[in-house]
């Protein structure tokens, strides 16, 4: 097995990017004008102009010439908006139990996705499928720019390589590599956690106070977590940052993988959810939706288990509050997200367990995404290359 003292560090980070920033400006702005976008990103008239020409070569801005000034006023007033229908980037999400293939637009709109089981849990079988769901995504009039990838455990994004999934038993596959060549898109990978707070700062709805400060906790079968400082999210020199599956949590005896009792992530998993609502029979299949919707049908069994899953969330929320002080803490969490007084729970929970220092309900957030999250997540580790260095030539 790889040890994270095996691996190269991570390289340096990138430098900032013009056309990057003029992207995100029409992508925050847009319409807008090219002086508006000069003012926003500072960067001279004749720089913004430059790239504007670039990205309108690559279909990845438009003119709106509806929004047009009037006549003799010249082009450079003719307003600028992302373009949204030429383009376009696939995102794959891997979970324990199912893969998840998404068509995205560069606003970060899910064109179409599908969601299939998984036949085998081995790397080569699943990472087949993908190709050919990928292969049939292609079929479109849009150019696709490349595929992102998100899945939980120890992800290596520098190496795209998933080095340590243990509920998925992968070690050390290197994914981003394999669909490269399947597909002959360009592919990159990254955590859950990491991809949908990237997801936040780009499209979500507190967008820009994620952008100074922000953590994201992300509940499904894995829980891991990311953070931001200063719009730059934090991966640590061996990519390893946001481990928290086995924060330990009182009271509790569910026994996890990693031999111990107690941990966090076996307490609130998806599976173990799944397992005890199964034993109590208030499914009659092994289906997280169908346990949503008892839930979401006020099945009082249902409902319990959502809020005390709820309310460990809300304790593990308490502590990063704490730790990181962050200007928004966004969870994915399949309750918060889609049921009724799941947020208020954990709001209140994180409230009691935490030193008080946060304004717990301005800072907790449900994801900006509800029951898009997985599809979205894939779709943001492309979209944020695209993003961050849009001229970057396709190798
Ligand atoms: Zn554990």
């Amino acid at each position: 097995m790889t040890r994270r003292g095996d691996l190269p560090p991570a390289g340096p980070r990138p430098r900032r990017d013009s056309a990057g920033d003029v992207l995100r400006a029409v992508l925050d702005h847009g319409p807008i004008a090219r002086s508006s976008v000069a003012r926003a990103t500072r960067l001279s008239a004749a720089s913004v102009s430059g790239v504007v020409t670039s990205l309108l070569d690559r279909g990845l801005v438009r003119e709106v010439p509806e929004a047009a000034g009037p006549p003799g006023m010249g082009r450079p007033h003719v307003p600028l908006d992302i373009e949204a229908d030429r383009v376009a980037v696939i995102g794959v999400h891997i979970a324990v139990p199912h893969t998840t293939v998404a068509l995205l637009d560069l606003r970060g709109q899910i064109i179409t996705q599908r969601r299939d089981p998984h036949s085998a849990h081995d790397p080569a079988s699943v990472l087949a499928t993908l190709a050919a769901r990928i292969a049939s995504l292609r079929r479109t009039r849009r150019r696709i720019l490349g595929v992102g990838v998100a899945t939980g455990g120890w992800v290596d994004t520098a190496n795209g390589t998933v080095v340590d999934h243990p509920l998925l038993g992968w070690r050390d596959v290197p994914v981003g590599t394999a669909l490269a060549e399947a597909t002959g898109l360009p592919t990159r990978v990254d955590s859950n956690s990491r991809a949908l707070l990237r997801a936040e700062q780009l499209f979500g709805v507190a967008a820009r106070r994620a952008r100074e400060s922000a953590v994201h906790l992300f509940v499904g079968n894995v829980v891991d977590v990311a953070f931001a400082t200063d719009g730059t999210i934090h991966h640590g020199p061996r990519s390893a940052a946001g481990a928290v599956a086995h924060l330990p949590v009182e009271g509790h005896a569910e026994v996890c993988a990693c031999g111990r009792a107690g941990c966090l992530q076996a307490a609130v998993s998806e599976r173990t959810l799944v397992r005890r609502a199964l034993a109590d029979r208030l499914i009659d299949r092994p289906d997280l939706a169908a346990l949503i919707a008892a839930a979401a049908a006020g099945q009082p069994g249902a409902v319990a288990l959502f809020t005390e899953r709820a309310r460990l969330v809300g304790r593990a929320t308490a502590l990063l509050l704490d730790l990181f002080d962050p200007e928004v803490l966004v969870v994915s969490e399949a309750g918060t997200n889609r049921l009724p007084g799941c947020l208020a729970t954990l709001r209140a929970e994180a409230t009691e367990w935490s030193s008080g220092s946060a304004d717990v309900t301005a800072t907790v957030r449900a994801s900006s995404f509800g029951r898009n999250v997985l599809a979205m997540s894939g779709g943001a580790v492309a979209l944020d290359h695209v993003f961050a260095a849009p001229l970057t030539p396709v190798p």
